[in-house]
């Protein structure tokens, strides 16, 4: 699971995150919803230290991530993100993509990694893309491919930030199903995403955020169907 206390982060001046408290049980599932600029982004990122928090404290698993003895790099070993961007190395095959960070940063061996990743390619149904480069696939197979990269690592929690957003309607579906699957499968996952049908249907739990908080969590039913603060309400007037 995941652990957040007092999360804090400026960017200069501008306090982007204003007190975050959140706790994700593991094999539990949080979508955070929210509107542009509220933050949901950098708490995220937060997670993984991409972005390292202004005051407050995150632990992911075991390790106090924000403490500095924490070898950072190894915690990112098991904490697989997965961004709007797929972020593959296009000079690389698809198989590739998968086995180097296998390769380097776990020492798997190559006969193994290669093993590894196409038993990720054929849960992801794209066991046929190996040999590809990541320009011939569509979106929704480069964004499957960057999940499957990520499962290889055996991550034990998984960070989604608006994987399906930059996806041609038509794909989107493909993409949905699988982290659908990861999440009956009992990965621990925080979602952040406009897909208000996925949170509704996936999710253990809703977070929406404004501005920097937590505004109002719960679960689905509660927060699509008995919404308590104007501001959730009048964000999901606009989005639903
Ligand atoms: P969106 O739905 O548009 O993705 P978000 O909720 O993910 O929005 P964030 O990306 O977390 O929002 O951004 C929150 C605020 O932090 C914004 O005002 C943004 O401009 C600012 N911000 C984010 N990253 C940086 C950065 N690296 N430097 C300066 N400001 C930043
Ligand atoms: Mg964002």
């Amino acid at each position: 699971g995941v652990t957040v206390n007092g999360l804090h982060k400026k960017f200069g001046e501008n306090e982007v995150l204003k007190g975050i408290d959140l706790d994700v049980r593991p094999g539990e599932v949080v979508c955070i919803i929210g509107p542009s600029g509220s933050g949901k982004s950098t708490l995220l990122r937060s997670m993984n230290l991409l972005e390292v928090p202004s005051s407050g404290s995150i632990r992911v698993g075991d390790d106090e991530i924000t403490d500095i003895r924490t070898d950072i790099n190894a915690v990112r070993s098991h904490i697989g993100m997965v961004f709007q961007s797929f972020n593959l190395f296009p000079h690389m095959t698809v198989e590739r993509n998968i086995t180097v960070a296998l390769e380097r940063v776990k020492s798997v061996g190559k006969e193994e990694a290669k093993r590894i990743a196409l038993d990720r390619l054929r849960e992801v149904g794209l066991e046929a893309k190996a040999s590809s480069r990541p320009f011939n696939l569509s979106g929704g197979q480069q964004q499957r491919v960057a999940i499957a990269r990520a499962l290889a690592m055996q991550p034990g929690i998984m960070l989604f930030d608006e994987v399906t957003s930059a996806l041609d309607p038509e794909l989107v579906k493909g993409v949905l199903n699988i982290m659908m699957k990861l999440a009956s499968e009992g990965m621990t996952m925080v979602v952040v995403t406009h897909e208000m049908g996925f949170a509704r249907q996936v999710a253990d739990r809703v977070v929406f955020m404004d501005a920097g908080r937590i505004v109002e969590q719960g679960p689905p039913e509660q927060i699509f169907g008995d919404p308590q603060s104007p501001r959730l309400r009048s964000f999901l007037s606009e989005v639903l």
